[in-house]
């Protein structure tokens, strides 16, 4: 990728993977296709905080079809390693009872998270239950049994990615780009 990190996270950021611009075309191609899919359906967009929300935020400016968002929180970092727990909340405050639900990831790196959420998801008897991640990981650690996702925005390789909406101990997330973390700073 030709575009330059800025001179303020160079220190922390080692490389540009996706730029503003490559993210927000993308996004528009994935908008176009959700809302020719879910047209009349009225889908719940149900945004896994706290990654997705940026990605969230974008996608639905490019959906045309009518929508309702709605939350919930899943924890499994610290830092940059998984702590191999899943923590979630928000599910009780969810009424998707035979609703056309469209989860809304930022990330799928294992796995586990996506599984844990929708075997929780899956309780509550949506009508359908489709997954949209804006990243799928290309990893070994990926584990054989986890959901089918249904829309991806880019796969990317094995490495610790931050911005737009990824963090590192809960900065960084306000970058236009997606970029790979400088580990050895
Ligand atoms: P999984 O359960 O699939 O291993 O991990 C999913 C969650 O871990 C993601 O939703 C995301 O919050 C976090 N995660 C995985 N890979 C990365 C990464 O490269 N960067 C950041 N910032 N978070 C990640
Ligand atoms: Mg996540
Ligand atoms: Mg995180």
């Amino acid at each position: 990728m030709s575009s330059q990190v800025p001179e303020e996270w160079k220190s922390e950021v080692s490389d540009i993977l996706f730029d503003s611009e490559t993210i927000q075309t993308r996004i528009r191609e994935l908008g176009k296709q959700l809302s020719c899919d879910y047209r009349n359906r009225k889908p719940v967009l149900l945004g896994v905080l706290t990654g997705s929300f940026v990605f969230l935020a974008d996608l639905i400016r490019n959906m045309t079809c009518d929508l309702e968002i709605r939350f919930m929180r899943a924890v499994s970092y610290e830092g940059t390693e998984s702590t191999g727990t899943v923590t979630i909340e928000g599910l009780e405050l969810l009424n998707i009872q035979s609703r056309d639900v469209l989860l809304v990831e930022d990330i799928v790196d294992t796995g586990l998270t996506l599984k844990w959420i929708c075997e929780k998801l899956e309780k509550l008897q949506p009508k359908s239950l489709k997954i949209c991640t804006f990243l799928s990981k290309k990893t070994k650690r990926r584990k054989t049994d986890v959901p089918q996702v249904d829309y991806v925005g880019f796969e990317c390789e094995d490495q610790f990615v931050v911005g737009y909406g990824f963090d590192c101990d809960q900065r960084l997330r306000q970058l236009n780009f997606v970029g790979i973390y400088n580990t050895n700073k």
